[in-house]
C-alpha cells in the first residue's frame, strides 16, 4: 500500500480561525503557478493540500518544453521527446513537431515550483466552503478546522471542491484515465499514441518514455467505459509489466471560473484541453493569470470584484479553442479508422504539422509567463554579487 505523507497523530494540531491573505487549495500544477506568481508581494499566503508538496502524481506528467523552460523548472525533465507517432490499426505516421515534449520528474517539478513561492505550506483535506464573514473574507472548512482569507483559489482538481454542485462522475463532462510506469531503458525519441477501438472506443492509448520508466495509459472521454483492462493491455502489447497504477477523471469542458468569490484555476476550472486531455501547461497559464489577478488585488489596483470579473472573462475568452478541440474530441471517434488514418497522413506533411502544433501550443502561449515581470526579491534574500 502507498504511504502518503499526510500529517498525523499529534502533528495534526488544529488550523481553526488561522487567516491568510490569500488561500490557495491545491499544491499542484494549478496552485503552485498561483503562489509562485504572488511572491515577494508581502502577502502572507497560505497553501493547503491532503498531501505533502510532490507526494502524489497525477499525471503522465508530459508538458511541451518551452513551458517547462517558462517556469524554469527545467532541472526536473527526465526525457525530451522532439516526435509524435500515431497508430491507429491502419497504419502509424510520425511527426517531427515544431517544440518537442519533455517528460519529468513530479516531485521535483513540484519542489521547483515551491522554491520559487514565499508561501507557507500545510497538509489538510478541504471540505468544503464555510460562511462569508464580516469583511469579505471567506472561510473554508478542513478536516483541521476553518481557516479564512479574503482571497480564495480552488486548484482542487476536478472535483471543485469549493463550488456548489460538485461534479459526481460517471455524470460530468469527464474523461477517464489510467496509466502503470514499467520500467523502461531510456531509449525512444517520440511520445507515442494509438487511436484505435480495439484500445477505447472514444478515446486513445499513450507510452511517455521518462528515463528508467515508460507511462503507458489509456484514456475513455467516455467516463462510463472503464480504461484498467486497455491501459494493462497496451503495456502487455509495449512488453510492459502493469507496475504502480494511477488514474484520475479529467474534466473536458471548460467551467465558471469564478463563482461565489473564488478563484478556480486548472481542472476545478476545466482548464485541461478536450481531445489531448493535456492539463499541465493549461494548470500553468491559468495559474498565473489568476495569480496576476490576485497581485493587482494586493497592490492596491484593483478591487477584487474587478480582479474576479476580469480572470473570469480571461478564461471565458478561451471557450472557441476549448470549444474546437472538444468539437474534434467527438469527432474522431466517428471517423471510420481507415479515413483516419489518411487525415493522419495528410498533417504529417511537415508545413502541416508545424502549422497545427503551432496553434496548439499557441491556445496557450509559453511567452505569457514571461510577459509580466514578478516582483523581485527583497535585496537581503537575493545571492550577494561576486566581485
Ligand atoms: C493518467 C493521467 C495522465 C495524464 N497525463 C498528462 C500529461 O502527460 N500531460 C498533461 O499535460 N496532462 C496530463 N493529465 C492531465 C493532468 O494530470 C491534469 O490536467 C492536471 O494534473 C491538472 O492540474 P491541477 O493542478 O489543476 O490539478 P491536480 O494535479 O489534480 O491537483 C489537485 C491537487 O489538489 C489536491 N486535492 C484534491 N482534493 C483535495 C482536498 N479535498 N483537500 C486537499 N487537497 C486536495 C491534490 O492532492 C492535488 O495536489 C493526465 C491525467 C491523468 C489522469
Amino acid at each position: 500500500m502507498t504511504v502518503r505523507a499526510t500529517k498525523r497523530g499529534a502533528e495534526r494540531t488544529s488550523l481553526e480561525g488561522e487567516r491568510a491573505d490569500v488561500l490557495v487549495c491545491g499544491a499542484s500544477f494549478a496552485g503552485l503557478a498561483v503562489a509562485r506568481e504572488l511572491a515577494h508581494t508581502g502577502a502572507d499566503v497560505l497553501i493547503l493540500d491532503r498531501y505533502a508538496i510532490g507526494e502524489r502524481q497525477t499525471s503522465a506528467c508530459a508538458c511541451p518544453t518551452p513551458w517547462l523552460e517558462a517556469m524554469g523548472v527545467t532541472g526536473a525533465i527526465r526525457q525530451e521527446l522532439p516526435y509524435m507517432s500515431f497508430t491507429t490499426p491502419h497504419g502509424s505516421v510520425r511527426y517531427r513537431l515544431p517544440w518537442s515534449w519533455s517528460s519529468f520528474d513530479y516531485r521535483e517539478l513540484c519542489r521547483l515550483l515551491f522554491e520559487q513561492t514565499d508561501a507557507r505550506f500545510d497538509t489538510a483535506k478541504v471540505e468544503g466552503r464555510g460562511r462569508d464573514l464580516p469583511g469579505g473574507e471567506i472561510e473554508v472548512l478542513t478536516d483541521r478546522g476553518a481557516v479564512r482569507a479574503p482571497l480564495v483559489v480552488d486548484a482542487l482538481g476536478w472535483r471543485r471542491v469549493l463550488a456548489h454542485p460538485h461534479y459526481q462522475p460517471p455524470e460530468g463532462p469527464l474523461t477517464r484515465a489510467l496509466e502503470v510506469h514499467p520500467p523502461h531503458d531510456g531509449s525512444g525519441d517520440a511520445l507515442d499514441v494509438w487511436v484505435e477501438r480495439g484500445i477505447t472506443r472514444r478515446g486513445y492509448g499513450w507510452r511517455v518514455p521518462a528515463a528508467d520508466e515508460a507511462r503507458i495509459g489509456a484514456c475513455s472521454y467516455d467516463p462510463l467505459q472503464h480504461v484498467k483492462e486497455p491501459t494493462v493491455a497496451l503495456a502487455a502489447r509495449l512488453g510492459g509489466e502493469p507496475l504502480g497504477f494511477q488514474g484520475n477523471w479529467i474534466p473536458h469542458r471548460l467551467r465558471p471560473a469564478v463563482q461565489d468569490g473564488v478563484l478556480f484555476v486548472g481542472d476545478s476550472a476545466g482548464h485541461c484541453f478536450p481531445l489531448s486531455a493535456e492539463g499541465i501547461r493549461p494548470a500553468f497559464y491559468f495559474g498565473i493569470a489568476a495569480g496576476r489577478e490576485l497581485r493587482a488585488v494586493l497592490a492596491g489596483e484593483r478591487s477584487r470584484e474587478q480582479a474576479l470579473r476580469r480572470y473570469a472573462r480571461f478564461s471565458a475568452g478561451h471557450r472557441h479553442a476549448f470549444g474546437f478541440a472538444l468539437r474534434v474530441q467527438r469527432l474522431i471517434p466517428a471517423l471510420p479508422p481507415r479515413l483516419l488514418t489518411l487525415v493522419l497522413k495528410v498533417i504529417g506533411r511537415q508545413a502541416l504539422v508545424d502549422r497545427s502544433f503551432g496553434w496548439y501550443l499557441d491556445v496557450t502561449p509559453p511567452a505569457f509567463a514571461g510577459a509580466e515581470p514578478r516582483p523581485a526579491a527583497p535585496a537581503a534574500e537575493r545571492e550577494p554579487v561576486a566581485a
